[in-house]
């Protein structure tokens, strides 16, 4: 085959667990980390003859997400039967909703650097978790923990719109920080409260038809998802430039091996024999609910962004990274009402903090420097009490102690020397001592100058005030 461009069309499930006290068809509690099977009771195991009762706040919160995602809501939706058999399934069945799913036809927005893009969300739908199976390496056992069973999981599907594993990671962050915003899942891929299954094929630019798609799981990161849309897309390019077909599977991926391994073909998919659960109700949904949801919902990722930008007029790239996260954007607005310079504020917090925190290996709500100290430093730097250059040494000391800015500049005696005097006394002696650079300064070589500035610095610890230090400078050496 002759070699022509491709390009990906990739597609998402996204299954997030929503934080709600109880499951989602009984009472048993959701939280995480008691012994096994303690959580449990005839209905989320599955005991013949037991009734779900659907949990009203699984439904609001699904209803959220709606929202923010732009979908429509059916006002009436109903729930399905998934029937497989597997030890972590004890019913027999899994109930989700098939047909006619709570909301669809929705998108959100991805920010991409130099462009934006829509991403459509297919549908929204509601399902229980199945159980926890562990394997015991040393002997041919495997263990069952039904606390998982019945954890209310929702499932967002995007369309094929999304054309590269960086605008598939982009997405997943976008939907990530919208769930969090909504306070509705920890969104913690790591854990597995925020799973991603990717959908993924190519075809030649220009063509109107998908290629057959593969489907990666076992994508715990946002890295990994990256990692295995690039192996699958170089994959399955290879195949088709040596006159082969990709054929449609399920594939594994394997993050130790860096590659994935197919896992079940097309034929050997199952069939799930959906119907409707003849245990419960249609959902059914009004206005008046819709709109009373509507009303709790807090000011999104993309809207906060949009307000950073023309209130605060930063810079669209610094908006998105600060509104990545609650936290984030709330240390910035807090910084601002103590220091109100929104983009010095926000270097700050993008270089330094951002930094900080990486290496430490931190969340900011656990940032040893608060948004008071972190404001009240520009404060002093601005005030000219301390240079730039030692404002990076207090900045490592709060980080280190988190003590204030003003506690750590009074203990090491680092107030900055803007006494004109004591400058030049300094400056006079530094000439005294480097008589061959002045006069090369003064027949031309006015590089020197940083030389000198550099000298009066040393002498100084860094604490000479760099304005003053140029200016007498300038006037001691004649230019
Ligand atoms: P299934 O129910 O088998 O998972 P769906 O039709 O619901 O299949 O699609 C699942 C996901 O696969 C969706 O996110 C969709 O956008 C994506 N998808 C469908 N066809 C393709 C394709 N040819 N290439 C890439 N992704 C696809
Ligand atoms: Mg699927
Ligand atoms: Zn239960």
């Amino acid at each position: 085959m002759e070699k022509m461009e491709f390009e990906p069309v990739i597609g998402l499930e996204v299954h997030a667990q929503l934080k709600t006290d109880t499951k989602i068809f009984c009472n048993c509690s959701t939280s995480f980390g008691a012994p096994p099977n303690t959580h449990t009771c005839p209905v989320c195991l599955g005991m013949p003859g037991m009734l779900p009762v659907l949990n009203k706040k699984v439904v609001e919160y699904t209803i959220k997400m709606a929202l923010a995602t732009n979908c429509k809501i059916e006002h009436e939706s109903r729930f399905a039967r998934k029937n497989y058999f597997y030890p972590d399934l004890p019913k027999g069945y899994q109930i989700s909703q098939y047909e006619l799913p709570i909301a669809q036809f929705g998108y959100i927005d991805i920010e991409m650097g130099d462009y934006s893009k829509r991403v459509g969300i297919t549908r929204i739908h509601m399902e229980e978790d199945a159980g926890k199976l562990s394997h015991d390496p040393g002997r041919s056992i495997s263990f069952v923990d039904f606390n998982r069973t019945g954890i209310p999981l929702m499932e967002i599907v995007s369309e094929p719109d999304i054309r590269s594993p960086e605008e598939a990671g982009n997405y997943l962050r976008q939907l990530r920080s919208i769930v969090r915003y909504l306070g509705i899942c920890d969104g913690n891929m790591e854990e597995g409260s925020f799973r991603c299954d990717a959908n993924v094929s190519v075809r030649a630019i220009g063509a109107e038809q998908f290629g057959t798609r593969a489907e990666l799981k076992n994508l715990n990161s946002f890295k990994h998802v990256e990692k295995a849309l690039h192996y699958e897309i170089k994959r399955q390019k290879e195949i088709i430039f040596e006159g082969g077909k990709v054929v449609q599977e399920t594939r594994l991926w394997d993050p130790v091996a860096n590659r994935s391994m197919s896992m079940r073909s097309k034929e050997e998919a199952h069939d799930y024999r959906y119907f409707p659960d003849p245990d419960l109700l249609p959902l059914v949904i009004d206005e008046d609910w819709i709109e009373a949801v509507r009303e709790t919902l807090p000011e999104l990722p993309s809207e906060k962004k949009k307000r950073f930008i023309t209130e605060h007029g930063l810079p669209s790239y610094d908006a998105d990274v600060l509104t990545a996260s609650l936290a984030t954007a709330n240390y910035f607005e807090d910084c601002l009402k103590i220091f109100p310079e929104s983009k010095t504020v926000s270097n700050w917090i993008m270089g330094s903090l951002m930094g900080l925190l990486n290496a430490e290996g931190k969340a900011i709500e656990q940032s040893p420097i608060s948004s008071q100290n972190l404001a009240q430093l520009l404060r002093l730097i601005k005030e000219g009490v301390i240079s730039g250059k030692i404002a990076k040494v207090v900045f490592e000391g709060m980080a280190k102690t988190g003590k204030s800015p003003d506690k750590i500049v009074k203990e090491k005696g680092l107030v900055q020397v803007t006494d004109v005097s004591a400058i030049e006394e300094i400056i006079l002696k530094v000439l005294a001592d480097n008589t061959k650079e002045v006069d090369d300064y003064r027949n031309g070589k006015t590089r020197l100058l940083g030389f000198f500035v550099g000298q009066v610095m040393k002498k100084t610890k860094g604490k000479a005030n760099p304005k003053i230090v140029n200016e007498v400078l300038k006037e001691k050496l004649g230019k």
